[in-house]
């Protein structure tokens, strides 16, 4: 049963809660918060919001406009687990403190204006999306030029007698190798109290939890998995596993990253994303008989998918790090195609069973620095225009795409090889986004910018592998 605001205010009394935190999304999908005394939410705050200076905050108002307004969502509402004071937490959407509209800069308001465009077309009035977002856990940080520049943890550094090179710090006996974290026992796995206790609590803070698990990279990588659930809640609830990840980390004396490519020549983190589009309690995307039992209104979603992953990438992939893992071999998914099972395509049709309630679509390619208001809405606004404009997705692709000839891979579209490369697809393409006033002009422009500059911070550095390469050459 999800809280009202009224249980929100009665708990509050109840339990004697001093202090309220209230949690909103930035641009970057970054929390900020502000902290306020109890008595200062009442039962208008859940309409009208609290007001907050947004001047300061990155990539929103300017000064000379920078009252906004913080709408607490009531059932969002959990004792925050890291604070020594008794404090309320509520994840909240911004809005303009006037007309009460929607801020058109809030990735959580967008996200609702969306699922409002789902309904308005008639196709559907729910979206479903199961994250996966994995992490690397690191401890003693460092960094070594001479293997591309690539950051290892001390506890999990590749055995020297792999690699040749004897490294300071004690036994490297059980370590996991490269691309060997999926998924032997302790004492290879270290770090498994960690990732108990980060589950434990998502599922005390109310978000369904089903399992964890080392993943595939040798240095430290890990997956806490999920239920799937609506758009904003699977969104809300990637934002607090990010923070209940980072903070029982920091409680370990360590850190984590959801950095998607931090260590060079092993897999890289993702966050593939299932979805499904839902209509009156009926599920769309199951279709008996057809490929990957596929419904026309699936293969016509997964069509708008790959027609603008190369637009859509700039928010489902949005650092310059992010096409670092988008390589082959990694099983990082380059190739725009759709499969049955087959998971080096982009689209993955999971083998799921005869419940139509199950079918569902995997978009693999999508990595956990996303902000996931933004990545769910650009891929829910790609199917919804795949569906409206009838897009054909071809046939599936069942060979493995890493595999392919060069000539035969050739022939498949891939995605772009950088950010500024989706930048430009994004500027050229972005037509299904601004439908139904989904996204402003100004928000796209203005994420370009920002986006823009990370490009050009990147470009006019030299890199510490350049050294390698090139000081004495
Ligand atoms: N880490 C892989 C990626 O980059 C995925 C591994 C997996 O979940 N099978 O997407
Ligand atoms: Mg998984
Ligand atoms: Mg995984
Ligand atoms: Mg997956």
């Amino acid at each position: 049963m999800s809280k009202s605001p009224q249980d929100v205010l009665s708990q509050i009394k109840d339990e004697g809660i001093e202090l309220i935190d209230l949690k909103f999304t930035d641009i970057h999908g970054k929390w900020q918060h502000l902290t306020l005394t109890s008595d200062m939410i009442e039962e208008d705050s859940f309409t009208e919001g609290l007001a907050f200076d947004g001047s300061s905050i990155r990539g929103w108002k300017a000064i000379n406009a920078s009252d906004m307004s913080m709408v607490p969502d009531a059932s969002t509402a959990w004792i925050d687990p890291f604070y020594k004071h008794k404090t309320l937490s509520m994840i909240c959407s911004i809005q303009e403190p006037r007309s009460g509209e929607p801020y058109d800069r809030c990735p959580r308001a967008l996200a609702q204006k969306a699922l409002k465009y789902l309904d308005s077309t008639g196709i559907a009035d729910t979206a479903f999306f199961g994250p996966e977002p994995e992490f690397f856990l690191f401890d003693d940080v460092r960094y070594d030029s001479k293997e591309g520049g690539c950051f290892y943890s001390v506890d999990t550094i590749e055995a020297p007698w792999n690699t040749g090179r004897i490294e300071e710090g004690g036994n490297l006996g059980y370590k996991i190798q490269y691309k060997e974290g999926y998924f032997p026992v302790a004492p290879n796995d270290t770090a498994q109290d960690i990732r108990s206790e980060m589950l434990l609590l998502m599922g005390e803070l109310g978000i369904p939890t089903e399992k964890h698990h080392h993943e595939v990279a040798g240095a430290g990588q890990h997956e806490l998995g999920m239920k799937f659930d609506s758009l904003i809640n699977a969104a809300d609830n990637v934002m607090t596993y990010k923070y209940v990840v980072r903070n029982v980390a920091k409680k370990y004396g360590k850190t984590a990253t959801f950095m998607p490519k931090p260590v060079f020549n092993d897999n890289g983190t993702g966050m593939h994303a299932h979805q499904s589009l839902w209509k009156s309690g009926q599920p769309l995307f199951f279709g008996e008989g057809s490929y990957a039992n596929l419904s026309q209104t699936a293969r016509w979603y997964i069509g708008g998918i790959l027609k603008h992953a190369p637009s859509f990438l700039a928010f489902t992939n949005p650092t310059t790090n992010s096409y670092k893992r988008l390589v082959p071999g990694f099983e990082a998914p380059v190739n725009l195609v759709y499969s049955e099972g087959n998971r080096s395509a982009a689209v993955r049709i999971p083998l799921t069973g005869p419940s139509p309630k199950a079918k569902r679509l995997e978009f693999r390619s999508g990595d956990a620095l996303a902000n996931p208001y933004l990545a769910f809405s650009v891929m829910m606004l790609a199917g919804i225009d795949g569906i409206k404009n009838q897009i054909d997705p071809g046939d599936g692709v069942d060979v493995d795409l890493f595999e392919l000839p060069a000539d035969e891979l050739a022939k498949i579209d891939t995605v772009p090889s950088s950010l500024n490369d989706s930048l430009n697809a994004l500027k050229a393409d972005k037509d299904y986004l601004l439908a139904g006033g989904v996204f402003t002009e100004d928000f796209i422009d203005n994420f370009i910018d920002i986006k823009y500059e990370e490009v050009q911070q990147l470009r006019q550095r030299p890199h510490p592998h350049e050294f390698f390469m090139y000081y004495d050459a």
